[in-house]
């Protein structure tokens, strides 16, 4: 006989949500997880962290730090004791939570931020904002940091990843390993995306990336 402990056996498997009702029916609001949300209604910048709190950890601290006064800022937040990523670790392409979705309905500019495993010190950008994209690699790579775009294993090109659910429908995201996500590496992090963010954006009408896409790729 095999003996689980109790703790353990009862944490959910986070893999088997289809979406946040899922997770909503197996996790509590005030126990398990919070969710926090500041407006910035001059703002049409959102910065999100899906997975923040015990999640992945510190990744509430730097979306805090990029958001600052002046952007709109997301966190969805593990707060349980333990196994807060086994029970609340949504994927991104399943993030449908109803309170982000209205936040980021309005801006044109979503970044997420997201702690990744790993032992270097790389950063890995995607989504489908292939500029917005590269200025966050190119600010990065200015703080001395090395920051990939392409050929690693968070493309972010999902149309439903949480940060491509904007207004436009495309989005940047952020992965840092554990060691980038404290202390002064953070910090200079943080400021690196925040001065990119503050580039005006390219002159584009907001629908032609739609209408683009559409006639281009129609079953996308
Ligand atoms: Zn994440």
């Amino acid at each position: 006989m095999i003996i689980r402990s109790e703790s353990s056996n009862a944490v959910p498997d986070a893999r088997t949500y289809r979406s946040f009702a899922d997770l909503a029916n197996a996790q509590l609001r005030g126990r398990d997880f919070e969710i926090s949300i500041t407006r910035r209604h001059a703002s049409r910048v959102a910065v999100i962290a899906p997975h923040a709190g015990e999640i992945e950890d510190g990744t509430s601290e730097l979306a805090r730090a990029i958001a600052g006064d002046d952007h709109n800022l997301y966190l969805f937040e593990g707060i349980r004791p333990e196994y807060n990523y086994r029970a609340l670790h949504l994927t991104s392409h399943l993030f449908d939570e109803p309170e982000c979705l209205a936040l980021i309905a309005d801006c044109t500019v979503v970044v997420a931020v997201h702690g990744c495993a790993g032992l270097d010190d790389r950063l890995f950008v995607g989504g489908r904002d292939t500029g917005l994209r590269d200025r966050l690699a190119a600010a990065l790579l200015a703080a001395e940091h090395r920051a990939e775009t392409a050929g690693h294993r968070y493309p972010a090109v999902h149309p439903n990843n949480v940060c491509n659910r904007g207004a436009t429908g495309r989005g940047a995201q952020i992965e840092l390993p554990h060691s980038l996500r404290r202390g002064g590496a953070a910090h200079a992090i943080a400021a690196a995306v925040r001065a990119a963010l503050s580039d005006p954006p390219r002159a584009q009408p907001a629908c032609s990336c739609t209408v683009d896409q559409l006639l281009s790729n129609p079953a996308g």
